[in-house]
């Protein structure tokens, strides 16, 4: 992309930062420190040409209406169907993530399409009704709504399709234009997305790529009209101070520290299965990964044999298109450096490793597939968010420390119950502060665009999917429409009469009140 020189400054917080200088910044494989490409930076003028443009385009596009613009989505999701590997290549090149874990993104993708494309219609129609207030029955009200003109979307590293591209559809069904601003470490994903839309598929020119770290993303959170924002919980807030600036409306989808509660009556084998997944799946970077695991005593002992078991099984490194690995690299060398600490923090304080426990030798940046047990709630491992591969377990008592334990942290993203009795799960589920819990199965709520996620706490503020998923891109008009277009008037418009204040109060009076004795005013 173009960029504008001499406007911009270099960002650099952590030593991992991608090589960044006014103009570019370079794209890295983790897999094995390569330079994947170098990109171009865009300061402020730039995102404000960008911004402008596809705001010029929205009119049109929002008059499409839903069907014609799921005509357009419908192309670029066939596009995707059909360079699914191309997809996934460039993705690979930037994250270092096993096949298996990169080709999970273009199919979680395109059905967002087909969901928001099939139901916009449905969720985005005109809400009918008349006032309940017998004297203002008179009326029809209609509820529509209208897009934001440019939505700003900026995204993480960690799924670098799903939390840009995938944002970026409920929005485009809605309307709206939008521009995406990717995370600096990953940004070719949704380049390459982009460039299919527009040359590939020759869609309207609604949807705009802008790069770079926080200038730019600043300067995004100052043209756009709504901010869906995917990141840490440090820049969250930096985004919303800023958004308060121009009064812009965010929704952040924050950090998490996700527990999963073994009862005593579950299927341990499955449970234990669920755990190695949804802890070492995509290295442990997924906002919902298990952090977090209390098993209760009477299961503990063979959970541990079970889950210890698994995860020595996990082969680790880069698989090409081989699907031949199960565990890839640490996408940002910062979050190795935060594994790294908490693990260490917990050893020193006397947990134990039993497997993994460091960093594995290069190329490449890897940690190991670790699970620790002897932790409790003074270490960081059990309060921050780790991000990595790791799994840290504690045996507890019963279901109420369980659930005392899983709510004892300000994150508030998902959580996962097992037990084979559902009222038993959904009991404890339901005395849980988070967004979402999955009962006898893992992470699987993200493909699922019919539910809404959501972080309780500091894990966010709004939800991505189910309804709201695509009606928080629409501001409500609500339209107050009068049957008497023709009167000459409404009883309580001037001018104001003894005798008319009265009717108005005695009528008042008769249908607010909900005993006789008030409606024909006696005391
Ligand atoms: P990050 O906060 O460092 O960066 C996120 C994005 O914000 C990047 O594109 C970055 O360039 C941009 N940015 C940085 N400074 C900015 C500023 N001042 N103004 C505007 N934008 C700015 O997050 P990350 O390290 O890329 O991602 C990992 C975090 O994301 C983890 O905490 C993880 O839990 C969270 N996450 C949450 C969800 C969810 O749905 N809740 C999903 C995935 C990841």
């Amino acid at each position: 992309m173009a960029t504008e020189t001499g406007t911009e400054t270099s960002t650099t917080e952590g030593n991992g930062t991608p090589q960044a200088t006014a103009e570019t910044l370079e794209v890295r494989n983790p897999a094995d420190g390569s330079v994947t490409e170098t990109v171009t930076v865009d300061g402020p003028a730039r995102v404000r040409d960008v911004v402008a443009r596809v705001r010029a385009a929205q009119p049109e596009w929002e008059a499409l209406g839903p069907r014609g613009r799921y005509r357009w989505l419908g192309r670029w999701r066939d596009w995707m169907i059909d360079n699914q590997d191309r997809i996934v290549d460039v993705m690979q090149s930037e994250t270092g993530k096993v096949r298996a874990d990169a080709s999970l993104e273009p199919p979680i993708v395109c059905n967002f399409i087909n969901y928001y494309g099939e139901n916009a219609e449905r969720l985005l129609a005109d809400e009918e009704s008349t006032p309940h207030f017998p004297l203002l029955r008179t009326k029809r009200l209609k509820i529509v709504y209208r897009p934001f003109p440019v939505v700003g979307v900026i995204g993480p590293w960690n799924y670098p399709l799903i939390l840009s591209v995938g944002d970026a559809v409920p929005a485009l069904a809605a309307g709206c234009a939008v521009v995406i601003k990717p995370s600096e470490f990953t940004p070719l994903s949704a380049m390459e997305m982009v460039r299919a839309w527009r040359e590939d598929v020759g869609g309207p020119d609604v949807l705009g790529v802008v790069n770079g770290i926080g200038e730019t993303g600043q300067a995004l959170v100052d043209e756009v009209d709504f901010v869906q924002f995917t990141g840490s919980e440090r820049t969250g807030k930096r985004v919303m101070a800023r958004a308060a600036e121009t009064l812009t409306p965010v929704s952040l989808e924050l950090g998490g520290k996700d527990p999963l509660i073994v009862l005593s009556d579950a299927d341990v084998r499955r449970a234990a299965k669920a755990a190695a997944f949804g802890a070492m799946m995509n290295s442990g970077q997924t906002c919902l990964s298990v952090e977090r695991v209390y098993v209760e005593d009477p299961v503990y002992d063979e959970f541990m044999r079970r889950l210890t078991e698994e995860v020595r099984k996990l082969r680790q490194g880069a698989d090409g298109r081989s699907f031949g690995s199960d565990v890839g690299a640490m996408v940002s060398p910062n979050q190795t450096e935060i594994v790294e600490r908490h693990v260490a923090d917990a050893l020193e304080r006397g947990a134990s490793a039993l497997t993994g426990g460091g960093r594995r030798e290069g190329p490449g940046d890897y940690y190991e597939p670790t699970i620790l047990t002897g932790v409790d709630h003074s270490m960081a491992v059990m309060r921050e968010e780790t991000f990595g591969p790791v799994a840290a377990v504690m045996r507890v008592r019963d279901e109420e420390e369980a659930i005392r334990l899983a709510n004892d942290t300000r994150y508030g993203l998902a959580a996962t119950v097992f037990s084979r009795d559902p009222k038993r799960a959904e009991r404890v589920a339901r005395r849980l502060e988070v967004g979402t819990v999955n009962l006898n199965d893992v992470l699987i709520n993200y493909a699922i665009p019919e539910v809404p996620m959501g972080g309780w706490k500091s894990s966010g503020i709004g939800y991505r999917n189910g309804p709201d998923g695509i009606r928080k891109y629409c501001r409500r008009e609500s339209l107050v429409i009068s049957r008497l277009a023709r009167s000459a008037g409404e009883p309580t418009w001037f001018p104001y009469t003894p005798r008319k204040r009265r009717a108005i109060r005695a009528a008042t009076r008769f249908f607010n009140a909900r005993d006789w004795r008030r409606r024909l005013g006696r005391r």
